[in-house]
Parts: structure tokens; sequence; C-alpha cells
């Protein structure tokens, strides 16, 4: 496998409505498209920290700057024996996971166009259609959040995942339970909490929900353990998880009992399907994450949630649910609650030119030197 050349496009596309979660908004969507060349073949992905910082510290400026720079002009030129060296070469390399994963997964589209399989199936998926679940951001009112429940529900989501912040959780679960009743409900708190939280964490317990994302700060593994022993809903780990590493040692702590695996968060397919092996193991359950990401790391997404194991709906959304547009042909759809595997070799979604250059902040080819 030999990396051609590398044409990056950075674009930014509005939202539907503003994504507001406990720690920071956005109304804009940045994205940096990622197409790599290789041996004749084009593969797609994507580079797609939130902007603005407030899920880690990576920005769509900081990842444009180290894929110019640094890791774009380091893979243009080289050659590897195989995907699995390609990727394992990506991930030694310095840099953040969010500025890599647009390359790692481009290789995984161009391999996957090479056997002539579509990319769900080089993942090892077994599902042809996946389970997606409504997420819901932050509101000034209650009325808000129980309107686009009411109004993305008739797609027919499979669960409903609403943001917490300190203040703002115990009465929101209550008011979508008494609007929508007994519906497979969760809550995420993008690491907002403390173990000065606890009695909140133990009131949740009496709603039936799912599970709690991330209630604490993602470094805060043993405080995590101590509110697992405290509370009876299972804690999933999302910010937490940046490594297999982090997995194991969470795992052995006791922090943690369903982990949420962002492509987007752990660089790349590969790391991804280590962390979904590593957690199969050890008998947690997985589910998949998104940002979310435009169309391109959206259908990545849901082909990872096609293996065997993701037991809880993938955060992958119809294109429509947040974005005004999409980059890719056709868009992503939700059907009763579920998205089709597309059956074409590779990513199977057509990268629209027109949607790139209209959406377009800056653009860049690396070639070789
Ligand atoms: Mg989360």
């Amino acid at each position: 496998m030999r990396i051609d050349g590398i044409h990056l496009t950075h674009v930014r596309i509005p939202l539907v409505e503003p994504f507001r979660i406990s720690n920071g908004e956005v109304a804009e969507k940045d994205g940096i498209v990622v197409a790599v060349q290789s041996e004749g073949l084009t593969g797609y992905g994507e580079s797609s920290p939130m902007s603005g910082s407030f899920y880690s510290s990576d920005t769509p400026e900081s990842c444009w700057r180290q894929l110019t720079t640094q890791i774009g002009p380091a893979a243009v030129g080289k050659s590897f024996g195989s995907l699995e060296e390609a990727c394992q070469w990506l991930d030694e390399q310095a840099g953040s996971n969010f500025a890599k994963v647009g390359i790692e997964t481009a290789l995984w589209d161009v391999e996957a166009q090479r056997r002539g399989v579509p990319l769900h199936k080089l993942l090892g998926g077994e599902r042809e259609r996946v389970d997606s679940g409504l997420a819901v951001g932050l509101y000034d009112e209650t009325a808000s959040l129980l309107r686009t429940i009411a109004r993305y529900g008739e797609d027919g989501y499979k669960r409903v995942k609403i943001k917490i912040a300190p203040g703002h959780d115990v009465e929101l679960t209550q008011a979508v339970r008494d609007e929508f009743g007994d519906i497979p409900l969760m809550t995420d708190a993008n690491a907002a909490y403390t173990l000065d939280h606890v009695a909140v964490f133990q009131r949740l317990d009496d709603f039936g929900l799912l599970m709690y994302e991330q209630p604490l700060g993602g470094r805060m593994l043993a405080e995590s353990a101590e509110l697992q022993r405290q509370v009876a809903t299972p804690i999933c780990f999302d910010e937490s998880l940046e490594s297999i590493d982090d997995a194991r040692q969470g795992v052995d702590l006791g922090a943690f009992r369903i982990a949420n695996i962002k492509i987007q968060r752990v660089g790349g397919f590969r790391n991804a399907l280590r962390m979904y092996e590593l957690c199969r193991k050890l008998g947690l359950s997985i589910w998949v994450g998104t940002m979310p990401e435009l169309g391109i790391g959206q259908a990545q997404g849901a082909a990872l949630a096609s293996l065997a194991g993701c037991d809880y709906p993938t955060d992958v959304e119809a294109s429509s649910r947040w974005f005004r547009d999409d980059i890719i042909e056709p868009w992503v759809e939700v059907r009763e609650g579920t998205i089709a595997m597309p059956q074409t070799p590779g990513l199977g979604y057509r990268i629209d030119g027109a949607k790139l250059a209209r959406y377009r902040i800056a653009e860049t080819d690396i070639t070789r030197r």
C-alpha cells in the first residue's frame, strides 16, 4: 500500500440547531475531508474534532496544522506491506488521534475498494442494518428538549440520549420520563461532575436509565470506580477511553461497564477494533459514538456499529438530524430507527465535490517532495 498524495479540504456546514453540551456550544460543524490517493484509488476519511476544543483539546485548526505540516508530508511517498502496517506506522507518529484518523480511515476505504468489499465487511461487520439512537443537547427551556425528542422520535430512533450538566439533570430526566414514559433513555454528562455529586446519580438511579455516559472527568478513573460502587446504573466511558491502556485500567478498577468507542477519539479503525476486541474479551458492553462527524465519519461509525457485540444503538444519526447539508451522496438515512449498510465496495457513499467547494474554508494538496 503506497500513499501517493493527500488532498485536504476544511469545510464548515451550518447546524440545524446549536449543539450544546455541559462545557460548550457549536452552531456550525467543521470537518477536514482527507482524500488519500493510493495506486490509482482514492479513499476518504475525515478529521472531525469539535471546534472550540470543549470535547478534547483538539480543534479543526490544530488538526489542519498537524496534517499539513507533519503527518501528511511524512506519509506521502511511503509504501507499506499491508494496511495493518500502514495504520501501525501512523499510530506511532507524533500528533493527535483526531488528526491521524483522517488518513487512517481513508486507507481502510482504499483497502475495501481494492478488495471489492463494502467497508463494514472489511471491518468484520455482521449486520446489514444498525440501530440508531437520538442524541439531544442542552436547551434553555425543558419544553424545547421535549419538542426535539418528539420531532425526531417520529423517525423511530431506538433510544434517546439527553445531555446533562450540574443543576440540569434530575428534573430533565423526570420531564422526559413524564412525557415519553418508559423509552430506552440514557444521560451524557460529558465529564461535568465530581464525586460531590454522588447523590444526583443516586437519584437518577430511580429512572431506570440504560447508562450514565461519562459522569466524571476523563482522567478520574478511581473516582469513577467509587461512583460505580455507589450507583446501580452502569457507567459508560467516552472521554476516558483514549487508548487501549485506558480501557484496561478502567476495567481493572471497576470504573465502567459500558464502552463508547469513537473512531475519531482513538485515531482510526485499527485502534477502534483493538479496543472493541479488548472490551469483548473483558465482557463489557460496547457501542459506537460520534462527535458527530459529517457524512464520511458518520458512515464509518455506522459501519463499525455493524460488528457483533455492539449492543446498544449507535450515536450515528441521519445527516438531516444535525446538518443543513452534507458532503456525501446519498445522505445517511434513518428508517424505522435503523441505518442500512451500503453494499458497494469501500465507504459506499459518493463524496460530493460541489458541496466540498461550496462549504470550503481551506484546501491544500500534499504531494511528494
Ligand atoms: Mg459522550
